[in-house]
């Protein structure tokens, strides 16, 4: 859909060019920065502050290279810039960097997007950059639905859809009411359009609407701000970022929150009661990224698709893919069953980029796999597996942070400036430490925390199991899954996993666990099965792991605030290795009042206390 005209990208699909001929740059520049005027706003931010920028029509994301830039050279060293758009005919990868390439003076803000830009899921995408600095939030979706998922933070607007006469529904008021809804008291706008419907489109929904010069040959363009609201003033954030948090749990969950406020800034304390970060659920010596999709867009289905998308991008920030902490072997969910393939048939009918997923044959399943497979199904090229405690550590290496390891929480207790964290360390010695905000990262050992005690979180039992490699199963290049998996070899062992033991706490090692995992074996692949010996194993001396996860019912994580200046991020069941990243970011941006990285509804329907009201 994309064309060139003089070197310059052309919309097919609209007849429309993405930026002006004669510079796109100057024009950018001129119409949404100045017409903005955000060099001076950004430049007055206090330290911290950070500021909101919402766009209709990510296109080929000129706009927001150049936004970053202006913050870069003007904003306070400390503040930080939240970039939302939406764009939903996304370009692919080589159109992306071919449009950018245009621009030199952007050439190193353009690499990292354009480095990012593989990981585009169909939804809420969040990507940070710059050290956390920068934050983009790309919703790949119609204009209409995204724009009606977000609170109302916004603080200059760029309306940057095609021009009104070939692209309307950019243009529409229910987008304009919409805009309104979503902005903070204050909030600007500015647009290349001076078209007289978009203009009282706009002042029907609220704003106060100027007509200004235009860039080059356009003689005017339109600018503005809400009305009712002082104009052209910075805005101030809805609440003030918290200076210090604790964050309770040091397994991936709690890892990925201290992460989050920390590229905030904020000073985190994070608790561990073993003498080490990962030692629970998240200390298996591989894990994978699994993400498993229902067809039907509810809130658990997109929560998990926009986790896996911010996994894949958090993951290549904090452990990049060398083959030993990490590898990209991509993932295969076999059609094994007849209920799995009603599945596997329903999703691939949604119309997938092939990048994020699509339909494979038995044929092409097994040369993918490079072993003969028993099915066809579901291909993500982006799957993989990693090493939990080696992402733990990596999240965790933040000077913002400090790690207090060892040490037992018992008790949390609301005081005025936040919340008391009350226990014993290592040495049996009382200690105690106070926060703006407090994360409970505890997977289902949340007893000991008044608060949240009554929270449904069911302990399950999950066992891995270690195989070791043989010539023909060294072969296997991608994970396998057919109810559970089986991953590559890794010096010369296949981990196979996982058992799933409702209400069982223990973690001792089971032989009937292991032949568990390892009949899943023949339902993936009988050639394999027989080319492993898996008949003759000594059960007995076979590897692995039993750990216990936590899962609520309907397998909606419990993430966001229960109690002011109190969160949670818990529940991530088989999932944390996807979910923990996002509810980590969702949980920061929400004590630090910015922008969500997921829409209203499921920011709603993930909201612990869903579950503390129904059980009263
Ligand atoms: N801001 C962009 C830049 O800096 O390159 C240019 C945006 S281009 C003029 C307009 C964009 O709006 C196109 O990328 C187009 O695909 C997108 N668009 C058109 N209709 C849309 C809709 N209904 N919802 C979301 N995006 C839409």
């Amino acid at each position: 859909m994309l064309d060139w005209q003089d070197r310059q990208p052309f919309s097919r699909r609209f007849g429309d060019v993405y930026f002006s001929r004669d510079s796109g740059l100057a024009e950018k520049r001129h119409v949404f920065l100045q017409g903005n005027r955000l060099a001076e706003r950004f430049a007055s931010l206090s330290s911290a502050d950070g500021f909101t920028i919402g766009e209709t029509g990510f296109g080929t994301g000129l706009n927001f290279l150049c936004t970053w830039q202006l913050f870069d050279e003007v904003a306070p060293f400390k503040g930080s810039l939240d970039f939302f758009s939406v764009e939903k005919y996304p370009l692919d990868e080589r159109d992306l960097t071919d449009a950018l390439a245009l621009w030199p003076a952007l050439h190193r803000y353009a690499d990292d997007l354009t480095r990012r830009w593989r990981r585009r899921i169909p939804g809420w995408n969040r990507w940070s950059f710059a050290g956390g600095r920068i934050r983009l939030t790309l919703v790949i979706s119609d204009v209409a639905e995204a724009l009606s998922e977000i609170p109302g933070v916004i603080d200059a607007w760029f309306f940057d859809g095609f021009s009104p006469a070939r692209n309307p529904e950019m243009w529409t008021q229910a987008v304009f009411e919409s805009v309104v809804q979503a902005s903070r008291p204050g909030a600007t706008f500015a647009t290349y359009t001076c078209a007289g419907w978009v203009r009282r489109g706009l002042e029907q929904a609220g704003f106060q609407v100027s007509k200004s010069p235009g860039f080059g040959r356009k003689r005017e363009m339109l600018r503005g701000c809400l009305r009712n609201s002082p104009p052209m003033q910075p805005t101030q954030p809805i609440r003030s970022a918290p200076i210090t948090a604790i964050v309770i749990g040091g397994g991936v969950a709690g890892c990925a929150a201290a992460s989050a406020l920390a590229m905030r800034g904020v000073s985190v304390t994070l608790i561990e009661l073993a003498p080490a970060l990962a030692a629970t659920a998240s200390g298996n010596p591989r894990g994978i990224l699994h993400t498993r999709l229902s067809a039907g867009m509810n809130p658990l289905h997109r929560f998990v698709l926009a986790s896996y998308g911010h996994a894949l991008a958090l993951l290549d920030e904090k452990l990049p893919i060398d083959g030993i902490a990490r590898d990209e072997c991509g993932e295969l969910q076999l059609a094994f069953s007849t209920e799995e393939a009603r599945r596997i048939d329903k999703l691939a009918a949604l119309g997938w980029p092939p990048h994020v997923l699509r339909r494979v044959d038995a044929a092409e399943a097994s040369s993918l796999a490079g072993i003969e497979l028993a099915h066809g199904g579901l291909w993500f090229p982006a799957g993989g597996w990693l090493v939990p405690p080696q992402l733990c550590g990596a999240l965790a290496a933040n000077p913002a942070i400090v790690r207090r390891t060892g040490h037992r929480v018992e008790s949390l207790v609301a005081v005025d400036a936040g919340w008391r964290v009350e226990g014993e360390d290592q040495h049996e010695q009382a200690w105690s430490c106070e926060a703006q905000a407090v994360v409970v990262c505890t997977g289902y050992q949340v007893k000991p925390f008044a608060p949240m005690a009554s929270l449904p979180l069911t302990p399950v039992r999950g066992q891995i199991t270690m195989v070791p490699a043989t010539p023909q199963s060294e072969n296997l290049r991608t994970i396998v899954c057919a109810g559970g998996y089986l991953a590559p070899s890794a010096a010369g062992l296949h981990v196979m996993g996982a058992t799933h033991g409702f209400n069982d706490e223990s973690v001792e090692l089971r032989a009937s666990d292991h032949v568990e995992n390892l009949s899943r074996l023949a339902e993936m692949s009988p050639a394999l099965a027989k080319a492993m010996n898996i008949d003759s194993l000594n059960i007995a001396q076979l590897g692995g792991r039993a750990s216990v996860r936590a899962s609520v019912p309907g397998a909606m994580p419990l993430v966001g605030e229960l109690l002011p200046g109190l969160y949670t991020s818990l529940g991530h069941g088989t999932r944390g290795l996807i979910t923990a990243g996002l509810s980590g970011e969702s949980i920061a941006a929400a004590v630090c009042g910015q922008l969500p990285p997921l829409p209203s509804a499921v920011v709603s329907a993930l909201a612990p206390a869903r579950k503390l009201t129904r059980r009263k």
